[in-house]
């Protein structure tokens, strides 16, 4: 097992991680950016360094700064959490050239699951269905394109190949705007991804977003947790998760389940990964993998009683899996809102001093949180601040007590989304389960404020 392993993240997540290797006797170096310096997980860190300004691409993306943080403290592996460089494959390239281990799948992997359009023809050749669409990358020849289009049907939907974090993606219903939508689409994953490669999918109406949890060794092993529905989202970004989904049966999970795990093993996977789907008449198709932790992994460690963060740790370090599907059940229901430091009408960011943040506790009830009194939120990152997470032996039971949790939950001095999941969990459809991906911002739209 690693001595040392350096986090290469920040906020809740570095936290989570710093936790992990105290559980497994490890000694975490965490870094940091001149913004985060007061973070009590730095503070509180057996080894801490100053990777550079507030700026995330001269800090969290800072490549060089990171692997020579390892290098100077003789970390042995590197976690990259999620987002910044969790799935950047040239990162993970890097650090393994560097000497150290990523803790994370090979950079082969990532590179491929990294581009959409690559990863679903792996998926499609792996047996594991897909959303209909163009067979790889859009060409420019707009007679080509339309006769795509006309083939999948419309409406369609026009994704970047290296998008992400719900960005890059343009739904199209008509031909007459099919062109404009591919070219401006082009434009824009040009500049935010740096690769302007777009395909194309059917959009289907009112499919749900649900998600399977796998795990893998070194050694071959593979296994799937089971699922997590993050249909709740709001601009494509997920919102509420829950685990499990609500109404779909078992049956269904286990044989989708076992369709991820002969695709890990085809692609020789390994760490911790999620294939998502979306889910519609009870069929699967699969959107993208993530090669990386989830922020909703805890749901899923909820129910099935397994640390995903640990396991990630011990596969890198070339342990085997320490269980076999057949000891994995799913136990329960967990249900997790994401806190995010913003206006819980506008959405705006609310970045800033909390005055007062006292968190929920009792039974059921987690919280996944960086955040402290007096702590200062800062304007340059993503604005989620912490999770609250609660589970139940049923889900009327996982809902009664998040209930209860955000009611206990005071933050002030900044705003929080809070109010809105006060909203979500007394919705009579949220309660009834099952609503679509459509279904929150629809309800934004007629929200009464
Ligand atoms: P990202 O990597 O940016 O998260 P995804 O491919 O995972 O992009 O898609 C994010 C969300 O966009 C999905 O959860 C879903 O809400 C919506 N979406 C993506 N593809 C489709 C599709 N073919 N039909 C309908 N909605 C889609």
């Amino acid at each position: 097992m690693f001595k040392k392993i350096l986090v290469a993240n920040r906020g809740e997540i570095a936290l989570r991680i710093q936790r992990a290797c105290r559980e497994l006797g490890i000694k975490a170096v965490m870094v940091y950016s001149e913004a985060d310096r007061e973070a009590k997980y730095v503070k509180l860190a057996e080894e801490a360094v100053c990777i550079g300004p507030a700026a995330s691409n001269l800090s969290y993306l800072n490549m060089p700064a990171i692997i020579s943080a390892a290098e100077v403290t003789d970390a042995e592996a590197i976690h990259p959490g999620y987002g910044f460089l969790s799935e950047n494959a040239d990162f993970a390239e890097r650090v393994e050239k560097s000497g150290f281990q990523f803790i994370g799948p090979t950079p082969e992997s990532i590179r491929i699951m990294g581009d959409k359009v690559s990863a679903k023809q792996a998926m499609i050749k792996a047996g594991v269905p897909c959303v209909p669409g163009s067979e790889g990358e859009l060409p420019d020849d707009p007679v080509q394109i339309r006769r795509t289009a006309k083939s999948i049907g419309y409406p369609v939907i026009i994704k970047a190949a290296g998008g992400g974090g719900g960005r890059g993606m343009r739904v199209v219903h008509t031909e007459a705007a099919l062109i404009n939508a591919v070219q401006m689409t082009k434009a824009e994953a040009g500049a935010a991804f740096s690769n302007p490669a777009v395909y194309m999918e059917k959009y289907l109406q009112n499919p749900r977003h649900i998600e399977i949890q796998i795990l893998a060794d070194k050694h071959r092993n593979a296994v799937y947790l089971g699922e997590r529905d993050c249909s709740m989202q709001r601009r494509h970004q997920k919102v509420l998760e829950e685990a499990p989904a609500p109404g779909i049966p078992r049956k269904l999970i286990d044989k989708i389940g076992e369709r991820c795990v002969a695709a890990c093993k085809k692609i020789n996977y390994r760490g911790a990964g999620t294939f998502e789907f979306l889910y519609e008449n009870g069929e699967f198709y699969f959107i993208e993998m993530n090669t990386r932790v989830q922020v909703e992994h805890p749901v899923t460690e909820w129910v099935t009683g397994i640390d995903i963060v640990k396991t990630q740790i011990m596969v890198a370090a070339g342990e085997k899996l320490p269980f076999t599907q057949r000891q994995i059940a799913i136990k329960g229901h967990a249900i997790e809102c994401r806190v995010n430091a913003e206006d819980p009408f506008k959405f705006t960011p609310s970045p800033g001093r909390i005055t007062t943040w006292h968190a929920p506790g009792g039974p059921g009830i987690r919280v996944d949180s960086h955040v402290y009194n007096n702590y200062f939120v800062p304007p340059n990152y993503d604005s989620m601040i912490g999770k609250i997470i609660a589970h139940g032996d049923t889900r009327e039971q996982a809902m009664a007590r998040m209930q209860t949790a955000l009611s206990e939950t005071v933050v002030e001095g900044i705003s929080t989304n809070i109010p809105l999941h006060r909203e979500i969990l007394r919705d009579s459809k949220f309660v009834a389960g099952g609503t679509n991906i459509h279904y929150l911002e629809e309800w934004l739209r007629h929200r009464k404020i």
